[in-house]
């Protein structure tokens, strides 16, 4: 995957090797508060500041900034912003086209645990999007999980996360989550499961058109990429991570669809570049 060049997205709260203050939200303001805190309390502020905004990882240490060579994580949280920039530059022109406006997600990056407006969440529940603050949420940890757990290789695949994640933003935007959260909320069980599993399926076909249209732009798509995107579609459905994790499926309990439906729909979105092809609500078979 070329991504080099790519304007990096702005769009990044880092808040990685910050504990989390309960109560208080993270980044841009909630940093400063904490740093305030932290004076009252006798600790150097500029500690917090930099850990927060540059440094990450590294707070506390006493390494001389200049010897430090980028580590791995540098490296991701990088390709992150490349990503999330590319992704906002495709659905800024497809909703312009539209006549609408996209109002670009915000990226936060954290370690361990996170609170968000959708409430207090641990790495363990993996990437996700909380429509009430428009924020993705990522532990850079995940991607490691991604690669060992899963064996979905580096890449293409790390980037088609973050563009799943988007398209749940997307579905946001377009008024396409809350319809869809009402009609779960009249629904049983099993018909709210189903909903989900169309919601994923859509989120999937997003990413797909995502990659259909950054490609069109900068030729960001090398041999081997789609193959790539589409293994990290099949790695994490339900019924790879159930058998992953508990070691049988059950597909009542499927919210993200199957590995076979997840490639399908991502494919659909690669093949057409069209948002109406992704209308996994009408479609009669996943
Ligand atoms: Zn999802």
């Amino acid at each position: 995957m070329r991504i080099e060049d790519q304007e990096r997205s702005s769009n990044i709260e880092d808040r990685r090797g910050m504990s989390v203050g309960r109560g208080i939200a993270g980044g841009g303001i909630g940093i400063v508060v904490i740093a305030l805190i932290a004076m009252f309390l006798g600790v150097d502020p500029g500690v917090i500041l930099q850990s927060g905004i540059t440094e990450g990882p590294a707070a506390g240490s006493q390494q001389p900034v200049e010897s430090r060579a980028p580590s791995r994580e540098d490296k991701q949280a990088d390709f992150v912003a490349a990503v999330l920039g590319s992704t906002e530059e495709v659905w800024t022109d497809i909703f312009a086209r539209g006549g609408r406006t996209y109002r670009k997600p915000t990226l936060v990056l954290f370690t361990g645990q996170v609170q968000s407006a959708c409430g207090y969440a641990q790495a363990a529940v993996g990437p996700f999007y909380c429509p009430a603050d428009q924020k993705l949420y990522i532990d850079l940890a995940f991607y490691r999980d991604l690669q060992d757990r899963f064996k979905a290789p580096e890449d293409f695949a790390q980037a088609y996360v973050i563009a799943h994640e988007v398209g749940h933003h997307v579905q946001n935007l377009l008024g396409i989550a809350e319809r869809v959260h009402g009609m779960q909320q009249r629904a049983g069980k099993q018909q709210a499961n189903a909903l989900s599993v169309r919601m994923e399926l859509q989120a999937d076909c997003f990413a797909g058109i995502w990659a259909a249209q950054a490609n069109q732009k900068r030729r960001i798509l090398e041999p081997g990429d789609v193959e790539e995107g589409l293994g990290a579609a099949a790695a994490v459905g339900d019924d790879r991570i159930q058998m992953a994790t508990r070691g049988y499926v059950s597909p009542d309990s499927f919210t993200h669809g199957s590995a076979q439906q997840r490639v399908r729909w991502f494919r659909r979105g690669l093949d057409t570049g069209d948002l109406k092809a992704c209308d996994a609500f009408a479609a009669a078979q996943l």
